[in-house]
């Protein structure tokens, strides 16, 4: 009855369904082949595209073959696939996950085994009776054998049915229990429609035969449902699918970068981190200018041969926040082009926590000030950084001496205001070079990384002491607290922080046990000159200011008349807070620190304005020798500052004599002979002073446009008792007559230096036998007195 009509019909009929599940199958295994859930749901899958190919052979086939086929690959298949489906729901569901795969195992293939058992124990006919041509189909005829492995069958789907309600009950997540409850469907679905169709099959019976083959249709509905689930519920997502997903959602941002480290993808999150589209930027060029080239370099060096590991970076978003980033990259490979991947997290509030804590570790809860670990620490470097630049540094402690009234008056909550108010003044008097911390109660140190000169450490000191001076206003109440410091300095107090800090600390006690509001140097010989040097130079400074400076005048007498001719100005200092200070204390450290050129200007000017009065009232003319230093003769405009003041005064410049010392010219003998050529040209004289303590020779003096030469009062003292001293104040005079200068000579204190000055032919003399330096009234009366001698001797 078979014709090929039939058969071809037949076997479109198949071939839809099998083309279906064998694609199923495949796209099952595709997915994820290493999963056990993949490889079970597969392998049913594929036996019941195996079952569907071998019905499909035995319906085409001649009717001989019917039973042959059924018995040995249909009804194998349908077990096999039955006990496969079993272990997947098991799986798939976690249900038993508890119990070995073993008895697992054993319990889906019981009808399989019955089956064989049956097979090979009763043989054929106990499976199937015969077979028969019904319409288009070749039928085979259950015997009781099968009806009950049948029965088993039933029972077995039953057990899917179970195991996925079981699931859906069981479900955490919402996700898998739509997966649990759509595979329970499937089951229901499966199950419900092959007892209808053995139902509807038994009721016709009397009127059509449905042949058994539809039922074996009802597999493919199962795979259709699969199918559906897989695509709409991601039962079994992807790889790639499952992967996108944690993209997607993943806490993480990240990026995916090209070879020219250009942005080709980046997932939510990382837009949301930047704040803006990423995709097609450079990654580099989103991060802070100072991390651009940090990250082009690991990137051009190591890119694609290594990844970057735990690289911190930051960068500002799109809001104007600052991130902290780390980074960690992979690079991958797709379609031969490299790529990195870089997954970034944000640890701002990381490091924004660490820094808090590094911060608290490390300063002082109260003033804010760094504490005394920093301070240790810092120190420690900065001791370092001086033996390798082979400079030097310093350590000022300071206490504050008088702290405890506040304490004890206002008690503790205005000592620690005070304590701010200290700290924060302290802070403003230093530069930005020095580092201050506090040492614990009202101790406070600083550090001066880098000193060339003792006078940078005494300078600072002395700022700390203005602050001192100020008034602390605490409740209306004004408080001078003052404070005592100790220093040190690397290398000579000490080579590590721990001594330095020590001899700090033992010169501040000595600071305090001196009555406080000072400074000590540990070094104690450094401390009269160099403390007394810079309190001088304060001092000294506010005396320019202030006008503490007066002129006097002393005597010069010629020899051979003895009539005053002239005279000397001489400064005086009445400071203040020193009270008077001699000359010879203070032109050396004016020299040494260039306040001479102020100071110097100043005594011109007054003795021009001096010598102009006297030019204007005395009958005879008076000249006004003044004493020029060396650095003032250096001064390139110091001719033009002579000039301005004789102009200014309107003084004759004809009654003014410079002093300068023979050892201002002989180390610059040519600019010096340059600067008094234009002096000369002025009109003033210029003499050589303190002659014969420097070392020129008088051929020197030869060179230079001088009128006189004065000779230095230490040949004159005791000159009548010592012979050499006579000696060469008469080679002087002798020699300074060939060259036609006129001897002046100072220190005259009695009538024998006198007598013998002037049996030497010494021009002229000055010295307290004629005179004391004076004020210039009294030099007046002098004068008159001198005049009337002068008168009389005369008359
Ligand atoms: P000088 O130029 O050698 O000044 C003479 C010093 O000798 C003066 O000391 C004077 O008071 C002192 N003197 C005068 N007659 C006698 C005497 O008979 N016996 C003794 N023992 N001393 C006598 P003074 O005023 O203390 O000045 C000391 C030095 O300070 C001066 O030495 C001079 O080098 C410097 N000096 C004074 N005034 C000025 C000034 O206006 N400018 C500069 N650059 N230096 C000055
Ligand atoms: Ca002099
Ligand atoms: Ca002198």
């Amino acid at each position: 009855m078979n014709s090929t009509f039939a058969n071809a019909l037949l076997f479109v009929l198949f071939l839809v369904p099998i083309v279906f599940l064998f694609d199923t199958a495949m796209v099952i295994i595709k997915r994820n082949p290493r999963k056990t859930e993949y490889r079970l749901a597969f392998t049913t899958v594929f036996l019941l595209t195996l079952l569907l190919i071998f019905e499909c052979i035995q319906q085409l086939l001649p009717i001989d073959y019917t039973n042959l086929i059924a018995l040995y690959m249909v009804y194998p298949c349908v077990f096999l696939s039955a006990g496969t489906s079993l272990l997947f729901h098991l799986h798939q569901t976690g249900f038993a996950s508890g119990i070995r795969y073993g008895w697992k195992g054993t319990a889906a293939f019981v009808p399989f085994l019955t089956y064989t058992a049956i097979l090979v124990i009763w043989g054929e006919p106990a499976l199937l009776s015969a077979s028969e041509q019904q319409g288009i189909w070749n039928v085979e005829m259950f015997a009781e054998g099968l009806m009950a492995v049948m029965i088993e069958l039933m029972a077995l789907s039953l057990c899917n049915l179970l195991v996925t309600w079981w699931a859906v009950r069981k479900s955490e997540s919402n996700l898998e229990r739509l997966r649990s409850r759509v595979l329970f469907r499937t089951n229901l679905i499966f199950q419900a429609s092959v007892i209808l169709l053995i139902t509807v099959t038994e009721i016709l019976k009397p009127w059509v035969t449905v042949p058994s083959t539809f039922i074996f249709f009802m597999t493919a509905l199962w795979g259709v449902c699969l199918r559906i689930l897989m695509n709409k519920y991601q039962l079994w997502p992807s790889v790639e699918t499952r992967y996108r997903a944690l993209y997607q959602i993943s806490p993480a941002a990240i990026v995916m970068m090209d070879r020219y480290g250009m942005i080709q993808d980046a997932n939510p999150r990382a837009v949301h981190l930047f704040g803006t589209r990423l995709q097609g930027k450079a990654f580099a060029g989103l991060l802070d200018p100072s991390d651009r080239e940090r990250f082009l370099h690991r990137f051009l060096t190591d890119f694609p041969h290594a990844a970057l590991l735990k690289e911190e970076y930051s960068f500002t978003n799109a809001q104007g926040r600052q991130v902290s980033l780390l980074l960690d990259t992979e690079i991958i490979r797709s379609s031969d082009e490299w790529y990195l991947l870089g997954v970034l997290q944000d640890i701002s509030r990381m490091k924004e926590e660490e820094a808090r804590l590094e911060h608290m570790a490390h300063h002082d809860s109260l003033t804010q000030l760094p504490n005394r670990l920093f301070m240790e620490k810092e120190l420690t470097s900065a001791i370092q950084a001086a033996k390798e630049r082979r400079h030097q540094l310093s350590v000022i402690l300071i206490d504050l001496d008088r702290f405890k009234i506040i304490n004890d008056t206002l008690g503790h909550i205005y000592g620690d205001e005070a304590l701010c108010k200290i700290a924060y003044s302290l802070q403003k008097v230093m530069g930005e070079d020095h580092r201050m911390a506090r040492l614990g109660g009202d101790e406070f140190i600083v550090l001066l990384p880098e000193v060339n000169e003792y006078e940078q450490v005494i300078d600072c000191a002395e700022r700390i002491l203005q602050v001192f001076k100020e008034p602390l206003l605490l409740q209306g109440q004004e408080f001078f607290l003052g404070g005592s410091m100790g220093i040190s300095v690397y290398p000579f107090d000490g080579t590590s922080a721990e001594s330095l800090i020590r001899h700090a600390d033992m010169a501040m006690y000595y600071a305090k046990k001196n009555g406080g509001d000072q400074y000590r140097l540990h070094n104690k010989e450094l401390n009269e000159s160099l403390v007394q040097e810079m309190q001088m130079e304060r001092h000294l400074r506010y005396a320019i200011k202030e006008q503490e400076f007066t002129l006097v005048y002393q005597p010069q007498v010629n020899l051979q008349t003895r009539q005053m001719y002239g005279v000397e100005a001489l400064i005086r200092w009445n400071s203040a807070a020193l009270g008077a200070v001699s000359p010879e204390d203070f032109i050396p450290v004016a020299e040494k620190n260039g306040l001479i050129v102020p100071i110097g200007e100043w005594v011109v000017q007054e003795a021009c304005r001096q010598a102009k009065l006297w030019q204007d009232s005395l009958p005879v003319p008076l000249t006004v020798s003044l004493n020029v230093s060396a650095k003032q003769l250096r001064q390139p405009n110091f001719a033009e500052m002579v000039m301005t003041a004789i102009q200014a005064s309107g003084v004759n410049p004809k009654l003014l004599c410079l002093e300068i010392t023979e050892s201002s010219v002989v180390n610059h003998l040519e600019s010096a002979k340059y600067m008094l050529e234009e002096l000369i040209r002025i009109g003033v004289d210029i003499s050589i002073d303190d002659f014969g303590t420097g070392y020129s020779s008088l051929s020197v003096l030869t060179q230079l446009p001088i009128s006189s030469i004065k000779i230095d009062r230490s040949f004159i003292s005791s000159i009548e008792h010592q012979h050499d001293k006579l000696e060469i104040a008469k080679a002087i005079i002798t020699m300074g007559h060939g060259i036609h200068k006129r001897i002046v000579a100072e220190g005259v204190e009695n009538v024998k230096h006198y007598q013998i000055l002037k049996e030497l032919r010494c021009d002229t003399a000055q010295g307290y036998f004629f005179g004391k330096p004076v004020p210039p009234r009294e030099l007046e009366n002098l004068l008159f007195t001198s005049l009337r001698n002068y008168v009389e001797c005369l008359g």
